[in-house]
């Protein structure tokens, strides 16, 4: 689809030039502009961000980009899904203005060299497991802030970790934008939503749901009363321990904006799961208080 071509009346853009004409456009009338950043193959997690953006936006922007950056070495990135007909098809259902759908070069051209640096939110969890990823997420993430500004950007709890980095970005680097963090979707066993959960086998995807069945038994377990940090990881390892086919890679216990390790378990703090099953490295988290932190 070339450039600029509508369905219905949804535009797609594969250019920086022709995505800013468009947001411009909009917002010389004055409209907000909401932006859901995301690598594609959509699910209803991606279609939560659109809708809630489509609710509390004039003009809603999704981009689909399956950013290198934050791939590292041996990492999925030459095979993670795509089935750019099909998002385009769900992004209009869902009321999106805009798909903007660059390729590598127009986002990282010939000569391209900076890069957003993380700091310690970024230290722990996936930051640890996968170097220099968030440095690619922050970059893009930077990137197309500045593409659209838009007045609202949209992102999932289901990757919490790079959540609390871009808030720190938007506070660090006073980007003019709202960052809206939405609930994790998930499928009726309770396994997240991710493009990811289409390596799985039919017996990985079923063991797969584990990993939520022992987040939320800890988060009754906290809610119970039990606050001791390794206790809490015990019995999450335990509880997934029980599906030989669920490896863990992390199991930790954070403060919620600062993904640091945290002294208890409780209020604003979450546990956070990332475990391999089969050929997917899945990621999970879990609220273990009673309010949801904001
Ligand atoms: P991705 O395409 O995986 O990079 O995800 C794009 C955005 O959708 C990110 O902000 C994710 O946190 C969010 N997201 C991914 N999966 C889910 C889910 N199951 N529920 C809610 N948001 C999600």
């Amino acid at each position: 689809m070339a450039t600029g071509s509508s369905t219905a009346a949804q535009r797609l853009a594969e250019t920086i030039a022709s995505a800013r004409e468009m947001v411009d456009a909009a917002r010389k009338d004055g409209a907000m502009v909401g932006l859901v950043p995301t690598m594609g193959f959509f699910h209803e997690g991606h279609l939560s961000l659109m809708r809630a953006a489509r609710s509390e936006c004039d003009f809603v922007a999704v981009t689909i980009f399956v950013n290198p950056r934050q791939f590292g070495e041996g990492e999925d990135l030459e095979r993670y899904p795509r089935d750019p007909e099909r998002d385009l098809e769900l992004a209009a259902a869902a009321g999106v203005d805009l798909v903007f759908m660059p390729g590598g070069e127009e986002m990282y051209p010939p000569g391209f060299e900076t890069a957003v640096t993380p700091g310690a939110t970024a230290s722990g969890l996936c930051g640890a497991s996968r170097p220099g990823h968030f440095s690619g997420v922050l970059t893009v993430v930077a990137k197309l802030l500045n593409i659209f500004t838009p007045g609202r950007a949209y992102f999932g709890w289901k990757d919490a970790q790079q959540a609390a980095v871009v808030a720190r970005m938007i506070d660090d680097l006073n980007f003019p934008v709202t960052l809206r963090v939405l609930p994790t979707v998930r499928e009726d066993d309770g396994l997240a939503m991710s493009s990811r959960n289409a390596y799985l086998g039919p017996e990985e995807r079923r063991q797969a749901a584990v990993i939520y069945a022992a987040l939320e038994a800890a988060r009754e377990a906290v809610l119970a009363g039990e606050s001791d940090v390794a206790t809490v990881r015990q019995l999450i390892a335990d509880r997934i321990g029980r599906m030989p086919l669920v490896e863990p890679e992390y199991i930790e216990i954070v403060d919620a904006r600062t993904m640091q390790p945290a002294a208890r378990a409780g209020e604003g703090t979450l546990a956070a799961v990332a475990a391999r099953v089969g050929a997917a490295r899945l990621i999970d988290n879990i609220h273990l208080g009673r309010e949801e932190p904001k």
